[in-house]
């Protein structure tokens, strides 16, 4: 099916509006939207406001029977929707659906947890009084996401913040705005079976930088979630920081594998493939940084090579494919600049550069590259959005530990051993400083249960499982006197 008929399935009318959107498969339009305006953007605002004023009462159960029903939505339309991230973002259709999979996972998720948004009791020390601590909706949470993960960054905040009581404004990225407006079209008919929910409770804004920044500016919002480079997060958050709003960033990353000596190494190459060439090097947690123990380095690599010189590479929507395209031109350049530097600073590059061209002159398809770096050079420090693999041997643990948090990024980790010692210290306080660290997992894939999210220039954020629902509500600590006297903490006394 092509993009305009499936978005036909969902009601979305694609004709409207001067900003055309490409896909990344050939480059070919798949249809056109309008951008909010200043005056539209306020309006929708102030609809949120007025949104959420009416959702913070209705029960947290009841919340979850909406993000239940938009479970519902999506289960029904995976494979539509699944298919069109990957007409929009250019991913292999089993991540479009993966996608979509994981949008499903969060409903599901959230509608657990709308009957456990626990607060706590606490001991009073004043007699006949009673301390509790409550979680209350805070107010509309805006979204900002990414082109590569285009609709399930959406559904890890918008679940959450549903159940949580939140309305929620939507800006996705201006390179997947097609795929947003799907998903709209789900919620709202989850809406409509739900029956009485107040109008404008999720609402999309379309448009550039410029449209997150009016959200970020605006104090009526007071949680701001936003996804994507580590450069959009440090010009974000200032202006949500300058009105003292909470910002929840989720950025740029720089994942690293350490490959052991004892190493089951079919399971390391499986993971090594999976997350540096799968989508075409365009995930947050893509493997990026290769440490691999000098005693084993020829053989992994010498297998790595073979293995990328058969990887399939093609249309995303053809099965057997493994790599699809990059998502447009920019990124193809960013890739061969890197790719020049990486060269320049003394590695060895095989594979990279474009391929496909003759089939799709407008698309960019380009063949994973393997970077064998003397040193962790200042080029493997930089997070480029494209399938390149740095790598670089080691001899001690310790060294390659240092090596493996020497980066500005923080997100995504994983050490492959049997050595129950080297598993513990990766783990430990003194081992990996990312907000994730697997042991013979590769760094992508996360499961929604867990809080995602990495430290550093990743920007400290969590979002989806565990209590990263707190971050969309408001902590409230109640004390409830029911004696007949008047006791002050600590003792003191204040009498006229
Ligand atoms: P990007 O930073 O170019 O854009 C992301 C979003 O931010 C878009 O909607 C964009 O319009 C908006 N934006 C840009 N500048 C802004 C500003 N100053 N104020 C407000 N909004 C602004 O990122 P991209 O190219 O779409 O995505 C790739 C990047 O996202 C990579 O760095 C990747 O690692 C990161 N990413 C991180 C995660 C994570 O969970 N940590 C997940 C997906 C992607």
């Amino acid at each position: 099916m092509k993009a305009d008929e499936i978005l036909r399935e969902f009601g979305v009318e694609t004709n409207r509006g001067d900003w055309a959107v490409h896909s990344p498969v050939d480059g070919a339009e798949i249809g056109r939207v309008a951008f909010d305006d200043a005056a539209s953007i306020e309006r929708k605002i102030a609809q949120s406001v007025e949104a959420f004023r009416a959702w913070r009462t209705v029960p947290a159960p009841r919340r979850g029977e909406l993000v239940r029903l938009l479970g519902e939505e999506l289960r029904a339309n995976k494979e539509a929707l699944g298919r069109l991230v990957s007409l929009e973002a250019g991913k292999i259709l089993q991540e479009g659906l993966g996608e979509v999979q994981e949008m499903i996972d969060i409903c599901d998720f959230a509608v657990g947890l709308s009957r456990q948004l626990y607060g706590l009791t606490i001991a009073s020390e004043r007699p006949g009084h009673r301390m509790m601590e409550t979680w209350h909706p805070v107010g509309p949470v805006a979204i900002i996401s990414a082109f590569n993960f285009p609709v399930a960054v959406w559904s890890w905040n918008a679940a959450l913040a549903l159940v949580c009581g939140d309305s929620v404004l939507w800006k996705p990225s201006e390179k997947t705005p097609l795929t947003a407006l799907a998903t709209q079209a789900l919620f709202e008919r989850a809406v409509k079976k739900f029956g009485d929910a107040p109008a404008n409770l999720s609402q999309i804004i379309l448009g550039l930088r410029e449209a997150g920044e009016a959200l970020a500016k605006d104090a009526r919002i007071p949680v701001v979630s936003a996804t994507g480079s580590t450069r959009m997060g440090k010009a974000l958050a200032p202006v949500v920081a300058e009105r003292l709003g909470r910002s929840l960033l989720e950025l740029g990353g720089n994942n690293a594998m350490i490959v052991a000596p004892s190493a089951k190494l079919d399971l390391a190459v499986r993971a090594i493939l999976f997350s540096a060439v799968g989508t075409c090097g365009q995930r947050c947690t893509s493997l990026r940084r290769l440490f691999v123990h000098e005693s084993i380095y020829d053989s992994l690599v010498a297998q790595l090579k073979s293995v990328y010189a058969t990887l399939p590479i093609g249309s995303p929507l053809e099965s057997g494919t493994l790599v699809g395209p990059l998502i447009d031109k920019a990124a193809f350049e960013g890739m061969e600049a890197s790719l020049a530097q990486a060269r320049d600073e003394g590695g060895k590059i095989t594979g990279g550069g474009r391929t496909l061209a003759d089939r799709f002159p407008n698309a960019y398809y380009v063949k994973p590259a393997i970077a064998e770096m003397p040193e962790q050079r200042a080029i493997v420090c930089h997070e480029t959005f494209a399938p390149i693999l740095y790598v670089m041997r080691y001899a001690k643990f310790e060294d390659v530990l240092a090596k493996h948090n020497a980066v500005p990024q923080g997100l995504s980790s994983c050490i492959f051993t049997q050595d129950v010692q080297e598993a513990e210290r990766f783990v430990a306080a003194a081992g990996s400083d990312c907000g994730i660290a697997n042991v013979n997992i590769g760094p992508s894939g996360a499961e929604i249960g867990g809080a995602f999210g990495g430290e550093k220039e990743t920007g400290g954020g969590r979002e989806s499982g565990s209590d990263s629902w707190k971050a969309y509500m408001r902590r409230q600590t109640a004390t409830i006197n029911y004696s007949d006297a008047l006791p002050l903490a600590q003792g003191i006394k204040f009498t006229v």
